[in-house]
């Protein structure tokens, strides 16, 4: 066995959590690498719609539990870290800066709207009738705008990766042994390498549960909430909201352009048809799916464009009820921490809870250490519309 490679962190795993881990532990100075066993971001971080949630989704009906006010503190951090002068996320791709929330008839969804109106610290407005966009022709229930930035995921993930190229291995953890004061780690990738690490951190999504079993430990469960996203590309408007009904989400709809084309649109569609599509197989949710989108933007009749969509699951800590947890999770025994966002927009304040747990706070002079230059490195993951088989809308 060849000599280990002394680090003081290994991280696991190249998602958003990931990437933010490596760069608050680089930036305090920390000989940190990261490995990726498939590409950048697979799984949740690429299937994300990039919202930086003002809270909105978890205030419907008036309640801002801890979701909502946590979303909505983070949603401020990131104002500062995509500003130019302040920032150093600067280059993220950003979408829009205002979304939509709009309501299907009815008394249940006025009473989601007004939730929403109270519970929230970035308030919706409410939209002049003159002022709606074509595509919103034909709600009947009120129209609201919402401060609410949507940032493209892979270029979030490609900026975070960017100054630490060098520290980033693709490669498969076959083996953790947990020592007194430290862990090593065998990985297989162009070569076998050993890593004894004073840390280890796990912030491989779905794949954590498999990294814990190997360290054998048990008491870190995890909850898999599996989605179906539906995806219509095609000439569309770039859409940007919420379809509100009750205190359920009917829709969320983020929108990207396919390549260069402005014409070429892809709409991402989430919220309770993706929860609600798990249960089908993809022909019958492209039906349902395209019935409930439908009747959200009544305006619209996807002449000429194309449907697919996508199973993903979500990766979270167990809750005792199976339901979303309320705040990002790290938890540290002996020398591993496990992490787990939650949600895209927390990934910033789990990797500062992960450091804070781990008592890093002042920057250790260290000389900065790179994967040997041979072995190989990951690269970003595809978009979901990227890989993605189309089928015309009937
Ligand atoms: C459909 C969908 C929409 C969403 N929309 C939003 C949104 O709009 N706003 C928001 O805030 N949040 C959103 N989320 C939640 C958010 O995407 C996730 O909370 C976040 O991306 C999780 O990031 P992560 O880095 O923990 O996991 P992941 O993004 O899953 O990354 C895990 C990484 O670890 C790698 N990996 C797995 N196993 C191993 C292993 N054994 N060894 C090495 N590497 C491994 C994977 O390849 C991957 O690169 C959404 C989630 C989904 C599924």
């Amino acid at each position: 066995m060849s000599e280990p490679i002394n680090i003081d962190a290994l991280i696991v795993g190249g998602g958003c959590a990931g990437l933010f881990a490596l760069r608050a532990m680089r930036a305090a100075g920390m000989s940190a690498l990261l490995v990726e066993n498939n590409s950048l971001g697979f799984g949740q971080t690429t299937a994300s719609q990039g919202i930086l949630h003002a809270g909105v989704k978890y205030s419907l009906g008036g309640l801002a539990g801890d979701d909502a006010k946590e979303a909505s503190e983070a949603a401020l951090e990131w104002v500062d870290m995509l500003d130019a002068t302040k920032g150093n996320l600067n280059n993220v791709r950003v979408l829009t800066r205002e979304c939509y929330l709009w309501r299907t008839s009815g008394v249940r969804g006025a009473a989601g709207m007004l939730g929403a109106k109270l519970a929230l610290r970035t308030r919706p407005e409410a939209l002049d009738d003159a002022l709606r966009p074509a595509w919103l022709a034909g709600v009947s229930g009120e129209v609201l705008t919402l401060g609410e930035t949507v940032i493209d995921p892979i270029s979030l993930l490609s900026e975070l990766a960017k100054p630490h190229a060098r520290c980033l291995l693709q490669g498969c953890v076959t083996n953790v042994r947990q020592n007194k004061n430290n862990v090593d780690i065998e990985i297989e990738s162009s070569r076998r390498v050993c890593v004894r690490a004073r840390h280890l951190i796990l912030s491989a999504g779905v794949g954590n549960q498999d990294i814990l079993g190997l360290a054998n430990i048990a008491d870190t469960p995890m909850q898999r909430r599996p989605l179906r996203q539906a995806m219509i590309r095609g000439a569309l408007p770039m859409v940007f909201g919420h379809c509100i009904d009750g205190a359920k989400t009917r829709i969320t709809v983020t929108s990207d352009c396919v390549g260069d084309v402005a014409s070429d649109v892809v709409w991402h569609v989430g919220g309770q048809i993706a929860e609600d599509g798990t249960a089908m197989s993809e022909s019958e949710f492209a039906v349902y799916a395209m019935t409930e989108i439908k009747k959200c933007v009544p305006a619209l009749a996807f002449k000429g464009c194309e449907f697919s969509s996508y199973p993903v699951i979500r990766a979270e800590p167990r809750t005792g009820d199976g339901r979303r947890p309320p705040k990002a999770f790290t938890s540290t025994c002996a020398n591993v921490t496990t992490m787990w966002p939650v949600k895209l927009v927390l990934a910033p304040m789990a990797a500062a809870a992960m450091m804070k747990q781990l008592s890093i706070t002042a920057p250790a002079a260290r000389e900065p250490l790179h994967w040997p230059a041979d072995l190989a490195r990951p690269v970003l993951a595809a978009r979901p519309w990227d890989t993605a088989q189309w089928n015309p809308i009937a």
